[in-house]
């Protein structure tokens, strides 16, 4: 593509009305996550841009690497490790956490995926994974009825009646939807919900090394999906942690990962961590499930498409 064509196909994504409704939708969307976790304890902390410690993730990415006085740096894909250090000191922690993902070019259809994006994330000290389902199921009816409030003209311009979903959302077992709706059980089971619900207990294999194991000898962890419902699908990821130092040695092993990748937080896990449990919560896609959007690049005035140049 032409530099101009560029430029000219950036203006016109910023000059849309549904832009503009998407930026008024996206400024509440930030200040009730933000206000909301403040009100219940929570300690906002600055993001991580830069780190030699980042999520290793469960599917390939490309992963660029910083140099730095001769010291390597990634771009951060997740503070899953940092969160834990911070909840030992600070209880409760949340950040608008930027992240770099550069998600392989066949994620370009899926409507769902940026290779920049920003997420919520959220980590509590001595929480259970039912803590922080409590706590979702707390905020999104709040934040549904605040955009609803605060953003009538927006939602009626772009034509969408968003639901204010009831409590506590269903809950289905990862292995269970996989037999009764098949491998694409997620998609499948989006379309045909009306509310949000919780995949729980994935399987070990499916998640990285951080998600703390159940210990009923199931081989699933304490871990959690939020699936949106009408075909919007993942709406956020979270678990309970692993924070003994042999567990976290044995699941990196299992994952094929070597100890010298998070050797700096391996060191802190032998000076001790502590149970926690957290999620994180894609901005852009919450903002497109509230919008109706079928693209995520129409939430974003800057998409990262997969596989495409962009401004
Ligand atoms: P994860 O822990 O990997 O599930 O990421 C946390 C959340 O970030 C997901 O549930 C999504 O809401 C969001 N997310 C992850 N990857 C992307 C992506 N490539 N583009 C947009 N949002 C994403
Ligand atoms: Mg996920």
């Amino acid at each position: 593509m032409q530099q101009s064509e560029i430029v000219q196909n950036t203006l016109e994504r910023l000059s849309r009305e549904s832009m503009v409704h998407a930026m008024r939708i996206h400024t509440t969307v930030r200040k009730v996550l933000g206000d909301f976790f403040r009100e219940e304890g929570f300690l906002e902390v600055p993001p991580v841009i830069l780190s030699p410690l980042t999520d290793p993730l469960n599917h390939p990415v490309f992963d660029p690497v910083v140099t730095y006085y001769g010291k390597k740096y990634s771009l951060t894909k997740s503070m899953i490790f940092h969160k834990h250090l911070l909840v030992k000191y600070l209880g409760s922690i949340f950040t608008f956490s930027p992240n770099v993902r550069m998600e392989t070019e066949d994620k370009k259809s899926s409507g769902r995926h940026l290779w920049e994006f920003t997420q919520i994330d959220v980590e509590k000290r001595d929480a259970t994974r039912e803590d922080m389902m409590r706590l979702v199921e707390k905020l999104l009816p709040h934040l549904f009825r605040e955009v609803k409030s605060k953003n009538a003209q927006e939602l009626r311009a772009l034509g969408r009646d968003l639901p204010v979903p009831e409590t506590p959302f269903p809950v289905i077992k990862y292995l269970d939807a996989e037999s009764s709706r098949g491998e694409d059980f997620e998609r499948i089971l989006s379309k045909e919900a009306k509310t949000p619900f919780w995949i729980v207990d994935i399987p070990v294999m499916k998640r990285e090394f951080y998600d703390r194991m159940n210990d009923d000898g199931s081989s699933t962890l304490a871990d959690m999906d939020l699936i949106y419902p009408e075909g919007f699908q993942e709406a956020l990821s979270g678990g309970e942690r692993e924070y003994k130092p042999e567990r976290i040695r044995e699941r990196i092993k299992l994952k094929g990962q070597t100890e010298e990748q998070f050797s700096h937080y391996l060191s802190a896990a032998d000076e001790g961590l502590p149970p926690s449990a957290g999620f994180g919560i894609g901005i852009e896609r919450l903002v497109r499930y509230i919008c109706g959007f079928t693209r995520i690049e129409d939430t974003h005035p800057f998409p990262k498409i997969p596989g495409e140049f962009s401004l």
